[in-house]
């Protein structure tokens, strides 16, 4: 990947400075943003980025509206620490499915990456996905790219006031309705519209909509292509999973150069030129404002803007299309390109058995959840009849959006007696402690310490959980 050339480290002089020649002018490290006006573009990829877009931010503002019984169907409880998705309810004990979950996102960027380079930079961040709106609303508003800079560059007058104000005040509106959704998922959307419709949010709800609506408007409208180049740490490390059979977007560079402007039908050979007409639009195209012809750069996205507006100028000029395209580092070079390989047999194992394991897991989830805490004050008690006795506490939960009836029994002591109720309702996603105990005559234990076991049966006979606990008491020698 080719590097900008840095600047000399500041206050030393340029060479040649010391043999008497005027002192070269001090170098700035903060390079001034200069604002790009990204031309639009269409063609395949443009119609895949149309679609992401539609597709994620369909998703992202539509699933906190749908309903699953008599709630929303995707609600981050964060008070009760309770996630709905669809028919399921995950409690702080499936935190191990939230961390396979985790690792299967990781995996798959992993993945794709080194199968098809920055394919989620192109098509599915938020950055770009959020970028790719505003910069559609201020095109309605403000005009082509010519138009825009032309408006940027005029004295404001009262049409360039109008403009601006129309295009914020759209993004704004669009931004503040981002963090409204955003807050949807943590807070059922009914309440924070009801909330908000009389002016009563509560201060966090109110908090995060601003918050996260600030930072949409900050980042797709103000920022954009600085996310990418100064803040996202994924375009730092991202060389580290490309090797030389990745997919880059790349100039033909022996087919391009030398490049230059020349008249229509004339032949480019015998003017000495490649196919390149140096017309400058997949410059004008790119939201980093690069130029993909410098060669491979970290600041390449990998939208594939360039590849549409490229086409679409060979297709003019009459030249096959592909100058710049999805290629290979090998392909370059003219070796073999193997998308299947080590690396990605690896990634694609993991990730299908990881997702294997997580739909099993899943499936296989019992909805009810036994903790016995074992009297600690005492190792055992001594009753009035003689009997040995230990004290438990039972903690059960009770997963479900329903009350279920529980049978509680034990084994493993065959004489042993529990004293408690014999079942148990448990309500509705609810937590219930229950004390019981458990009672022997002394002369059936044969260790100080023994295994009992807990079974808790729903009475319809669907689920059941078993837990052991030790039972402690004296030996008769
Ligand atoms: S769009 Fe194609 S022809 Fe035009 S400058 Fe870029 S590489 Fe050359
Ligand atoms: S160089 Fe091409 S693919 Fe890379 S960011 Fe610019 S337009 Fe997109």
């Amino acid at each position: 990947m080719s590097e900008r050339k840095q600047p000399p480290p500041h206050g030393r002089p340029a060479p040649g400075t010391a043999d008497g020649r005027p002192a070269a002018e001090p170098v700035e490290f903060y390079r001034k943003r200069e604002k790009i006006y990204p031309r639009a573009v269409t063609g395949i990829f443009a119609r895949l980025r149309v679609l992401g877009v539609v597709v994620l931010l369909g998703l992202f503002y539509g699933l906190p509206w749908l309903r699953w019984g008599d709630r929303q169907a995707v609600l981050l409880d964060l008070p009760e620490r309770k996630f709905h998705i669809f028919g399921l309810t995950f409690w702080p004990q499936d935190f191990f499915f939230l961390a396979v979950l985790l690792i299967i996102a990781a995996l798959s960027l992993f993945f794709f990456t080194a199968l098809a380079g920055r394919l989620w930079c192109g098509y599915a961040c938020p950055q770009t996905v959020w970028t790719e709106v505003f910069l559609w609303i201020e095109r309605q508003i403000e005009g082509s790219r010519s138009q825009q800079m032309k408006l940027d560059k005029g004295l404001w007058s009262l049409r360039k006031w109008r403009l601006k104000l129309a295009k914020h005040a759209v993004w704004i509106a669009l931004s503040l309705y981002t963090g409204f959704t955003f807050v949807g998922y943590f807070t059922p959307l009914d309440e924070l519209w009801a909330g908000l419709s009389s002016f009563a949010l509560g201060p966090w709800e109110l908090f995060w909509i601003v918050f996260y609506g600030f930072a949409t408007y900050g980042n797709a409208g103000w920022m954009r292509e600085q996310v990418c180049l100064y803040m996202c740490p994924y375009a730092r490390f991202q060389s580290a999973m490309f090797d030389r059979n990745t997919l880059i977007i790349s100039y033909d560079e022996a087919r391009g150069e030398t490049r230059g402007a020349r008249k229509r039908g004339s032949d480019p050979k015998s003017l000495g030129l490649g196919d390149c007409v140096n017309c400058t639009l997949c410059v004008q195209v790119c939201p980093t404002g690069i130029d993909i012809r410098d060669g491979l750069q970290y600041e390449c996205i990998g939208c594939a803007a360039c590849i549409d507006v490229c086409d679409e100028v060979m297709a003019k000029v009459g030249y096959p299309k592909g100058l710049i395209k999805y290629t290979t580092q090998n392909t370059l070079d003219g070796v073999v390109a193997h998308v299947i390989r080590p690396r990605t047999i690896v990634y694609a194992s993991l990730l299908l058995a990881l997702c294997a394991g997580l739909i099993f897991a899943i499936s296989q989830r019992v909805p009810l959840e036994l903790d016995i805490i074992r009297d600690r004050n005492a190792l055992y008690r001594t009753t009035d009849r003689g009997l040995t006795e230990n004290v438990y506490l039972l903690k059960l939960v009770n997963m479900e959006d329903r009350a279920r009836d529980y049978r509680i029994t034990i084994d493993g002591l065959e004489q042993a007696e529990l004293i408690g109720p014999e079942t148990v309702t448990l309500p509705a996603g609810k937590v219930l402690d229950q004390v019981v105990s458990v009672r022997i005559d002394p002369g059936f234990l044969k260790t100080p310490s023994s295994e009992i076991r807990f079974h808790l049966d729903a009475l319809d006979g669907d689920i059941s959980r078993v837990e052991s606990a030790r039972f402690l008491g004296p030996v008769s020698r």
